[in-house]
């Protein structure tokens, strides 16, 4: 059995949302004698996370609603190395994706290590596709699930219909293929996104 960690680390200086300095973690750390406890700023969209309602739709549903059910299980990493600019539905029709498949999007852009403006991003006909087909999640790695669509529609179709959206995954080292995926997000309770471990296992299906 192989395991794949394709979480982005944390820490200062790393990579956020249009490099923007506001979403930079901050970690302050506290000493008393030889006692450190360390506090940390987080924006809950920081690094690899997994994005709740709330976040594009008002009074959405918030973090606690997301099941670890649609979180732990087989996922499908997609080969979508060759797209540019966006995955349409189209780039998705050449894949077997059936009903409650939590699909992995591995794009040109884990390939980067930096922000890039023009990030590989989930088009609204391929947010539409994939509600249809029934699926039970979506990965991407780019810190955002779209970019660019007035009114953020990938976001809300996938809302609607009840898919869970993982943003900022890191698999430049993972092959297509199927793995079994354990998504652990931190326990929050009323936040609009949390940050996750993902960890795929190769050879448990
Ligand atoms: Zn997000």
């Amino acid at each position: 059995m192989k395991m794949y960690d394709v979480t982005g680390a944390i820490f200062e200086g790393m990579t956020v949302y249009k490099n923007k300095p506001e979403k930079q973690p901050k970690f302050i750390r506290v000493r008393n004698g030889y006692v450190t406890e360390s506090r940390i700023e987080l924006d809950v969209h920081t690094g690899t996370h997994i994005d709740a309602p709330l976040h594009m739709v008002t009074d959405g549903v918030t973090f606690e609603t997301i099941s670890l059910d649609n979180l732990v299980g087989t996922c499908k990493v997609l080969d979508l190395t060759g797209v540019e600019d966006r995955i349409t539905k189209a780039d998705l029709e050449r894949f077997e994706i059936e009903k409650r498949d939590f699909v992995l999007f591995k794009t040109k852009n884990s390939f980067e290590d930096t922000f890039t403006y023009d990030f590989i991003f989930l088009a609204q006909d391929g947010a539409e596709y994939l509600s249809q087909l029934g699926v039970r999640g979506i990965g991407i790695d780019a810190l955002g699930i779209e970019r660019s669509q007035t009114g953020h529609p990938t976001h809300k179709i996938l809302f609607e219909n009840e898919v869970v959206i993982i943003e900022g995954l890191r698999l430049k080292e993972v092959e297509q293929g199927e793995y079994f995926m354990v998504a652990a997000p931190l326990k929050l309770m009323g936040t609009d996104a949390s940050p996750t471990r993902v960890l795929l296992f190769e050879g448990l299906i």
